[in-house]
Formats: C-alpha cells, structure tokens, sequence
C-alpha cells in the first residue's frame, strides 16, 4: 500500500494516548507515540522520513497508512495592532477562522470548533450562517499548529501561541469528543505544553455537557452570559430555553468547586445598546453573580452587516463597568482588536463562504500580505 491511500489516517489530531494504541494495533512500540508527538507538534514536521529517531521500517508504515495533514491557509490577514487572521480551508472546502491577538506577555489563539453555529445567538454573525458540521480534532489542534508554523517567536519563547481560546466559531461543548482530544493536545508537554489556565472554553450554557467536561478536565472556563435575566437572555441566547440561567450558573459551581478546581469563571457579556447596556442591567447582574467567584468580560458589540444592534457609546459601556467594579467584581472591558481586518467574530468568513455554506471563491491573498510580526515583538 502507499500513502496514496484513499482515506489515510491523518495523525494531527491524535493524541499520545491515542497513537499509542494505534501503535500497538500496528505491532509498534507505544511508546514511540510520545517521539511522534514531538515531531509534529513541537518540530512541525509532517514528512515521515524526515523523522530520524524513528526506525526506517515504522517511517515506511506510517508513510504506508497515515499522513499529517494540517489545514490549508485560504488567506492570512495582519492587521496593524499584530493582530493575524486566517481563514482556514479545510479537506471537505469548508472555511474556518482563526484569529492571533499578542499582548506584551502573552500571544492568544482564538480557535473554532465548529463549521458555523447551531445555537443561533442573535447578536452574533456565526449564528447566522448556520450549522455545517463539527470540526475534527486535526482541524482543531491544526489551527494552532499552524499559527505556531506561521508566526515569529517573540525573543525568551519557544513559540507564539502561549494561551488557547475556544471563542471563535462554534460551540465548543457541543463538540465534546474532538474539543477533550484536541485539550489534551494541548496540555500535553510533549506536544504544546499549555498549562490548563492557558486554555479557555467558551460556552454558551450546554449544561450537561459542561458537567462532562468538569469531569475529565479543568481548564479555564469562560460563559457567554449576555444577559442578567431569563427574559432578555431567552431572546438573546436561545438555549437558554432549555438551560436557564439557575441552572447553567449551579453548573458554573460545579465545575469551578468539583475536583479541586480553583479558578473563577469568566463571564462574557456582549453589550448591545439599549438593550442590556442600562444600568438596571449592572443591578441585576450584579444581584445575579454576587456569589460565585467571577470575573466579568464585557464585549462591546461588534457590528455585523444587517444586524439588529448596535455598539453602546463609551461612556455607557464605562458607566457599566463602573457599576460592576464599585460592587467588587474584577470587570475587564475587552478591547478590538484587529478593526481593520475584521478579526472580530466571524467576519472574514463572509468574504469566503456564501450564505448556504459551500466554500464559494477563495482568495489567496496571504502571498501579498505578509504577517506583520506583534507590536512587543
Ligand atoms: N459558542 C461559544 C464561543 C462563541 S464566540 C460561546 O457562546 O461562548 C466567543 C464570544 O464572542 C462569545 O461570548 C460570544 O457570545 C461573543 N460574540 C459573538 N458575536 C459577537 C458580536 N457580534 N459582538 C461581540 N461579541 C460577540
């Protein structure tokens, strides 16, 4: 057989443990996964026999049987502020976004999960091009593959992804088997190391599955609460119909409480002018989350063609976050970052994709654009 294989075996998205047995239903070493691991995630390396440490005959199987296949980059966008946007294509021609955001101590990915949203948030552009389908975990853990390929590596690291948000597009949790696999990839000091802090899934409420979650890992958790009561947050945040906010918060406990696990949830909050913005908002959120150790993340509004709100002015969004902070909550207004190349949610997919979600032309624009390097770098 050759790797000419019609459904080969891609290896990106397999964890250690994972190729292990896969070894081992080979006739292989288990062990020699961990060198695999390396090769890829750490050295970048796709081609088995550049994989000197393997012995000839596993690189001839693995040639035989398996590929390392990352996803395509359809266009790269630097903006300005260091911003980097990818639109990904993937094997089926589906599009993805991926967006790189360096501070001074850090450099965050902001990865998809999903090919569109079936959740239907009205605020957000995702939403409205519909659901496709799940993403692999190789398409997962092959957006920050490929962003740590593409990106310079600031003086004193070892790489440019230094922290992981699952806040692009889709809904992580209801990905649940590709989002733990791709998590462990993550963790895995073999692979990128990433301390559980350093990895952020961001939700829009999926109850259960968070309580699956807190089961077999605890890495930081962020929840896309939006409003501070049923009635707004039904209209806002659908699935809150079917897990309302008592609920999704006894969740948020659970997670942060069980097992040990000590760090406080983030709560996203997307301002939307005259419509959770006022100040009799802040009351009830505040009223809402006075007892669960939190942070509070509030998102301006980022317009989209032919949405239904609008970005509040600056000073109601700081009259807002004054409210929080004077009664004690660590509030951060998040900043925009990347204006003016769309970076912000879902934006660049548009540009790709049309509406039935067939990848319609793609621009190979990132031979023109050269990734401009972070502003601290
Ligand atoms: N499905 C996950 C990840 C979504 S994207 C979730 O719901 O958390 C990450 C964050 O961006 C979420 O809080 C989401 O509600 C928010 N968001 C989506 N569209 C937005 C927009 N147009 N302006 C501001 N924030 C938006």
């Amino acid at each position: 057989m050759s790797a000419t294989l019609a459904n080969p075996l891609n290896l990106l998205g397999m964890s250690r443990q994972r190729l292990a047995e896969q070894f081992e239903r080979w006739g292989e070493r288990g062990f020699r996964a961990t060198q695999l691991v390396r090769w890829i995630h750490q050295r970048g390396v796709t081609d088995f026999s550049a994989m000197t440490d393997l012995s000839k005959a596993l690189r001839q199987h693995l040639a035989a049987e398996a590929i390392v296949r990352p996803p395509e980059v359809a266009l790269e966008r630097g903006s300005d502020d260091g911003t980097v946007k990818w639109v990904m294509r993937l094997a089926d021609g589906n599009a993805i976004e991926t967006v790189f955001i360096p501070e001074d101590d850090r450099g965050t990915l902001c990865v998809s999960s999903q090919v569109g949203c079936a959740l239907d948030c009205t605020f957000c552009s995702t939403a409205q091009q519909g659901f496709n389908r799940n993403l692999t975990a190789d398409e997962i853990i092959g957006q920050i593959w490929m962003a740590n390929r593409r990106l310079p590596v600031p003086e004193g690291r070892s790489r440019a992804v230094t922290n992981v948000v699952f806040m692009g597009m889709g809904e992580p949790l209801a990905n649940f088997e590709a989002l733990v696999e791709a998590i462990d990839l993550m963790l895995d000091d073999h692979a990128y190391g990433l301390s559980k802090r350093r990895v952020t899934v961001s939700t829009s409420g999926l109850v259960p599955a968070l309580d699956r979650l807190g089961g077999v890992t605890d890495v930081a958790l962020a929840v896309s609460l939006h409003a501070p009561n049923d009635e707004l947050r039904d209209r806002l945040v659908p699935i809150n119909r079917k897990y309302p906010i008592r609920e999704l918060l006894q969740a948020c406990r659970r997670y942060t409480r069980d097992g040990g696990h000590h760090h406080r949830v983030t709560f996203e909050y997307v301002l939307l002018a005259g419509i959770n913005d006022q100040p009799e908002h802040a009351q009830q959120l505040i009223d809402l989350l006075r007892e669960i150790p939190c942070k509070v993340n509030l998102i301006p509004f980022n317009p989209f063609p032919g949405a239904p709100f609008a970005r509040p002015s600056l000073n109601a969004v700081r009259a807002f976050e004054r409210l929080l902070a004077e009664a004690g909550f660590v509030t951060i207004v998040r900043r925009t970052r990347g204006d003016d190349i769309d970076a912000a949610c879902g934006q660049l997919i548009g540009q790709v994709m049309d509406r039935s979600n067939r990848p319609a032309r793609m621009i190979r624009l990132h031979a023109e654009l050269p990734v401009q390097p972070g502003a601290s770098a």
